[in-house]
């Protein structure tokens, strides 16, 4: 897929969660917030659900966690631009309380089709919501860090998954916010891995079978 078939299919996807009723966070909703990035990512970073000035200008961590965030990505000479940034809920839930399992599954489909439409070599999960769609059973204390395969399921095929804490809890917490900047630092490392995982994954994927076949 090129970058310009790419970016049709993620507007293609962005229209649809504009208009998205599928849930009760679409009646309190000011703006949807899909999800913004390069088409032509690797890596695509993935929150909780849109805070109060994310649902005013309907963009993802535009608000003091945005602000962190791109602090954490500019530690690796990263610009938020050259990556997609993402939720696993698109609306905000009413004072920003965390997202009710049915909404998250109500959303998981928007998220799977942006994964597999990017097919990035990295997810990156902000928080321990998001870490729970792509690490179950893990708990961020221990989990932060570190990086696994994802599953499939999720839509991203051959990508690895890596865990971060949620930028809004490093600015409660200084000691958080030091070891994000650690964790952060990982990523480039982790990219590095990833494209390795994926690359191998893909020629055995397509290596000609005994019958000759791909
Ligand atoms: N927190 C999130 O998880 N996502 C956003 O888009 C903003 C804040």
């Amino acid at each position: 897929m090129t970058d310009d078939e790419r970016r049709a299919g993620l507007e293609a996807i962005a229209s649809e969660v504009r208009g998205c009723t599928r849930c009760r966070l679409h009646e309190r909703r000011t703006r949807a917030v899909p999800g913004e990035g390069h088409p032509g990512t690797e890596v695509v970073f993935v929150g909780e659900a849109p805070g109060q000035t994310e649902d005013r200008q309907g963009r993802p961590f535009v608000g003091r966690a945005g602000d962190l965030l791109v602090r954490l990505l500019g530690e690796i000479g990263w610009r938020r631009e050259e990556v997609f940034i993402t939720n696993i809920v698109k609306c905000r839930p009413p004072d920003n309380r965390d997202p009710e399992p049915d909404e998250v599954a109500a959303c998981a489909p928007f998220l799977r089709r942006q994964l597999e439409t990017i097919d990035p070599a990295l997810v990156v999960t902000l928080g321990r919501h998001s870490m729970a769609r792509f690490m179950p059973g893990t708990k961020i204390g221990a989990a932060h860090g570190t990086a696994r395969p994802a599953d499939p399921s999720i839509g991203a095929r051959h990508a690895t998954v890596y865990a971060m804490y949620h930028p809004a809890a490093a600015l409660r917490t200084p000691a958080i916010e030091r070891q994000s900047f650690e964790d952060a630092r990982g990523i480039p490392r982790t990219l590095e891995d990833a494209r390795r995982a994926r690359g191998a994954a893909v020629s055995a994927s397509t290596e000609p079978t005994a019958a000759g076949r791909a």
